[in-house]
């Protein structure tokens, strides 16, 4: 891997909830342009994790440093000011607002006004384009994901986090998940993704960790970690 300066380097994260360690001593580095997978069976801390980086969660232990800062005991709107955003896995959209709205009303939550991407060159990108003035409730799924996305690039941020982004979707719908976060990465955005979809982690991935009862039990290319027996064996629940 290249020796650039990570863009974020996570060092020792624990998160309890009373006696339950739903993540474990957790250390990762992300550098800028990469896009991470975070896989492993459901209950594994992945969710958790995500959270404690976009300070949703107060980590009970560890060092997150993105950039320059350290976004321990940092709030979540003041983590997402810094450059790092994130989508839910149930869509968050504001149902009675059109889709301009949507992103209008992200955007008054970014740092710098007037730079980056408008809300139209946003909807352009994630294929929303033509639908400024449709209500997001009476969007379908996919379109609603898309503006999930477009809100979190509203912000304008260096990193965003998908958690399990392609969720749903079908096969064709998929398609066009996968080329869509493809063209993210080549705008130069860092990218960590949970996701189940392992078509979508082989397409996308350079790196991928693997959680399992809180903790990293692999780490690497996503070929290399499918075929570890300790991954496999997490997943059949071994
Ligand atoms: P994943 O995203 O990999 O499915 P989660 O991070 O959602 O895993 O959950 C990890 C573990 O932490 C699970 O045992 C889950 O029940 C537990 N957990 C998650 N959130 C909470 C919470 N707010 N309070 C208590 N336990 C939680």
């Amino acid at each position: 891997r290249t020796m650039v300066a990570p863009l974020l380097a996570v060092d020792g994260v624990g998160k309890s909830f009373g006696g339950l360690r739903a993540v474990d001593d957790v250390s990762f580095k992300v550098s800028p342009g990469e896009i991470i997978g975070v896989i492993g069976p459901n209950g594994s801390g992945k969710t958790t994790l995500l959270n404690t980086l976009s300070g949703a969660l107060k980590p009970s232990s560890g060092t997150i440093r993105f950039g320059g800062a350290l976004l321990n005991g940092l709030r979540a709107h003041q983590i997402a000011r810094l450059g790092l955003a994130r989508t839910f896995q149930l869509v968050r959209v504001m149902p009675d607002l059109t889709v301009a709205e949507n992103v209008a009303a992200a955007r008054l939550f970014s740092t710098s006004d007037g730079a980056g991407a408008t809300a139209s060159e946003l909807l352009d990108l994630v294929g929303l384009g033509t639908m400024h003035e449709t209500p997001a409730g009476d969007l379908t799924y996919i379109d609603q994901k898309r503006l999930e996305l477009a809100r979190a690039l509203a912000l304008q941020p260096r990193l965003v986090l998908l958690d399990e982004w392609l969720a749903g979707l079908n096969p064709s719908e998929l398609e066009t998940g996968i080329a869509l976060i493809a063209r993210l990465r080549d705008r130069g955005l860092t990218i960590i993704m949970v996701e189940h979809v392992m078509d979508a982690i082989r397409a996308l991935c350079s790196h991928c960790i693997v959680m399992s009862a809180g903790s990293v039990i692999a780490r690497g290319t996503p070929d290399e970690v499918l075929a570890d027996p300790k991954v496999v064996a997490a997943y059949l629940g071994g």
